[in-house]
């Protein structure tokens, strides 16, 4: 049994999928305060299987303590966590307390309940300003926001729970990009409020919700001026994480979740347009402060220890984000 926290949400609920299409069991814990419960419905409704599910918050430790007594897990896939960047800047104790304190939660009552896998959500954004393509080896350098930091923390502190626990088997996935949705067009991203990320920005934008994009610099030393960054599909991305879980063994072991491939912001807008027949009225603004020119994956290294690849191309992953927010806009 594999404990799923935050498994209602975006990437959590693909995981889920992709973890009872390939013969685990799983257990759900999320608070819900990103997500909705009818995720779950449509996981169950997906695979065809119930999935048991907790409404906790992951920093109740007597919450989770309760799911570690009452069930025989065989590791932890840990998702729940806050990930607004401008958020993190304006509460960053919010941000401390959320992500640091449930991963310590975890590994505390995974040391103590003997639950030897932990497979961690982490982040490109952990590499800094390195130049990309990033390799797993490299120093992690400081990020430019408190939530990169919680993640570059998490990783120490996994890293020093496996040095005093050799026994652990720790798994730190750094993604870089997500996007599209489920092919069935029953889950994908959708953030609260405004969203912050490129491809649901693009999405509302093709709705009618948005009314244009803005496009946060085309200054940068990249193919067309426009950032670069490496997109993943998320259903690719789940498989990932199964890949991981299934090929730990004891001690750290790191790697990136991309394409190893660079996309600009304006071929992502080209492609979108392209691929589904609709024009995003876009204007040229400002760059973000914070922003990278370019960040992609080594993707070698995954390749190689978990014999897991990204499939799908960046046309599957607009087409698959546009047919998620058609059929999320149909039920308003
Ligand atoms: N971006 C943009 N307009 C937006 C949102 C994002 O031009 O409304 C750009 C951003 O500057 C970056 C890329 O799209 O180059 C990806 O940004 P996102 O926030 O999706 O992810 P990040 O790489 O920052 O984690």
């Amino acid at each position: 049994m594999i404990l799923v926290t935050g498994g209602a949400g975006y990437i959590g609920s693909h995981t889920a999928i992709s973890l009872v299409e390939l013969g685990h069991s799983i257990i759900i814990a999320d608070d819900f305060s990103n997500s909705k419960p009818e995720t779950v419905e449509v996981v169950q409704k997906i695979t065809g299987k119930s999935v048991a599910t907790h409404r906790i918050d992951v920093t109740d430790r007597d919450a989770l303590e309760r799911i570690f007594q009452n069930h025989q897990l065989e590791g932890v896939i840990h998702f729940a966590g806050y990930k607004a960047v401008g958020e993190s800047v304006i509460d960053p104790i919010k941000y401390y307390k959320n992500n640091i304190i449930s991963t310590l939660n975890i590994a505390d009552l995974c040391v103590k309940y003997n639950v030897l896998k932990f497979v961690f959500s982490s982040s490109a954004t952990v590499y800094g300003d390195n130049a990309s393509p990033l390799t797993e080896n490299m120093m992690l350098l400081p990020t430019t926001n408190p939530y990169g930091e919680t993640k570059a923390m998490c990783e120490r502190i996994l890293h020093d729970i496996s040095i005093a626990n050799p026994q652990m088997q720790i798994s730190l996935l750094r993604y870089f990009n997500p996007v599209g949705a489920h092919e069935s067009g029953l889950i994908g991203e959708n953030p609260n409020g405004i969203p912050n990320n490129l491809m649901p920005y693009i999405t509302q934008v093709a709705s009618g919700t948005l009314k244009k994009l803005s496009i946060f610099g085309n200054d940068y030393p990249t193919i067309d001026g426009t950032g670069v960054r490496d997109f993943i599909h998320v259903e690719d991305l789940a498989k990932g994480h199964v890949a991981a879980l299934e090929h730990l063994s004891e001690g750290v072991h790191i790697h990136n979740l991309g394409t190893g491939k660079g996309t600009s912001v304006l071929q992502l807008v080209k492609a979108f347009e392209k691929v589904n027949q609709i024009e995003i009225p876009y204007e040229i603004v400002e760059r973000r402060p914070g922003d990278l020119a370019k960040c992609y994956a080594d993707v070698s290294k995954a390749e190689r220890e978990l014999g897991w690849k990204a499939e799908k191309t960046i046309e599957d992953m607009c087409r698959d984000a546009w047919n998620f927010e058609k059929n999320l806009k149909s039920k308003m």
